[in-house]
């Protein structure tokens, strides 16, 4: 199958330029109206010069703009954008990270196939794969992200992919990314990487043999809490034999308006992780210094179980996001002494959305990991006392207040 209009014109840069420039210019030309910004397409639909041409382009015999559930030039420049970004031939955009994941699954497995997953992976995509995929027969097991002997020996004959997702949401626990993408490949199966928490901006998959780069565009990419977007990046040819048929048919395509915003959101991109990165790593600090705190996790503290690999696979950065465990003699104090904190302050925003410039707090246990067991909860290290930070650009030392009227009244 023809590609999805891969023929229509790119930017003109040099060849060589870096990705600070690609973020800000990658895209398509400007149109005949010469805009510097780009523009925001808001068509359902694309007309045609008269019922031949259609009747080609249809058939994709030759490539050109027909129907938004197909792509769109202002979702097109988000995805060749992206793609530039993460060093991937190629990017199709989804309407959500969720949608992302399960154009991955439609696009790649059936009936029988299996496949290797970190249990520590975002909510619902331990119910995409664990249940919504389970019931069109796709068994996948799960195993510990850090194991890498346990993602070797869950891998069978028919293991189709493996999925990581790297550091976690809210312990930060760092996958070797290399390493998996050996034991995919040996096995003649595919490594997926959801980048969601370093964005390309401090951790490039690719780079380290992944073959598919899975994102929720509504965190970092986006980076001010306004849309939901998802996009799969990879190589070209797997895009468009695999994918671009299945989202075609399944239309769970990123709306025009989301990916303008979104595209914009990619010209700061790097600032902005370097920055909220910088932020956090601040606060981790200071946090582990406190009184009434037990235990920081975040990926750029040398007390972090997998410091060195994080550093050497991030970019020498720890990411935005660190969780925290305030002190208390048993469960029930823990979870009250958390929500203490939660709620004295001020400035953070109690939500439990992530990568936003604005800072947000939240208790993993009550809301994003409040639908398991407690035994579920324990075992995955999702303590009452926990309490998950994404940092933003607020000066970080009204945020070191804004968490010291709690800390300090415990
Ligand atoms: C938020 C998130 C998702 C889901 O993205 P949506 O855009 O909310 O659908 C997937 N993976 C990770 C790591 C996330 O944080």
């Amino acid at each position: 199958m023809a590609g999805p209009v891969k023929r229509i014109p790119r930017v003109a840069l040099p060849p060589d330029v870096r990705p600070d420039t690609l973020a800000v210019r990658e895209g398509l030309p400007a149109t005949a109206w010469g805009e510097n910004s780009e523009a925001l397409f808001l068509t359902s639909s694309f007309v045609q010069p008269d019922a031949a041409t259609a009747a080609a382009r249809f058939a994709n015999e030759e490539e050109a703009f027909t129907y938004s559930r197909f792509t769109n030039p202002t979702v097109m420049m988000f995805e060749r954008r992206l793609a530039a970004l993460e060093g991937t031939e190629a990017a199709i955009a989804t309407a959500s990270g969720m949608s992302a994941i399960l154009l991955l699954g439609l696009a790649l497995l059936k009936a029988g196939d299996h496949v290797v997953c970190s249990q520590s992976v975002f909510g619902s995509t331990l119910v995409l794969f664990g249940r919504e995929f389970a019931k069109f027969g796709v068994e996948t097991t799960f195993v510990s992200q850090t194991d890498v002997e346990a993602w070797r020996q869950a891998v069978r004959p028919n293991t189709r992919l493996l999925f990581a997702e790297s550091p976690t949401n809210p312990l930060t626990e760092v996958c070797d990314i290399g390493a998996l993408a050996d034991i995919a490949h040996q096995a003649g199966a595919l490594l997926a990487v959801d980048n969601c928490f370093c964005s390309p901006a401090l951790q490039r998959p690719r780079e380290y043999g992944a073959d598919l780069i899975v994102h929720s565009g509504t965190k970092y990419l986006d980076g001010q809490g306004r849309v939901l977007a998802g996009a799969v990046c990879g190589p070209e040819a797997l895009i468009n034999e695999r994918f671009v048929p299945v989202m075609r048919s399944a239309g769970i395509s990123l709306s025009p308006f989301n990916a303008w915003v979104v595209l914009k959101g990619l010209e700061t991109l790097s600032i902005r992780m370097a920055a909220q990165s910088q932020r956090a790593h601040e606060l981790a600090m200071w946090l582990e210094a406190q009184p009434g705190v037990e235990r920081v996790f975040y990926p750029g503290l040398a007390s972090h179980p997998q410091h060195a690999l994080a550093m050497a696979q991030q970019g020498g950065s720890g990411g935005a996001v660190l969780s925290f465990v305030v002190r208390a003699p048993d469960a029930e104090a823990a979870r009250r002494n958390a929500f203490h904190v939660i709620d004295q302050t001020q400035v953070c925003s109690i939500t439990a959305n992530l990568g936003d410039t604005k800072t947000t707090i939240t208790h993993p246990a009550s809301t994003s990991h409040g639908r398991l067991t407690e035994a579920q909860r324990q075992s995955a290290g999702i303590v009452q006392g926990l309490i998950r930070v994404a940092v933003g650009l607020e000066d970080v030392r009204d945020l070191k207040a804004d968490l010291q009227r709690g800390l300090d009244t415990l």
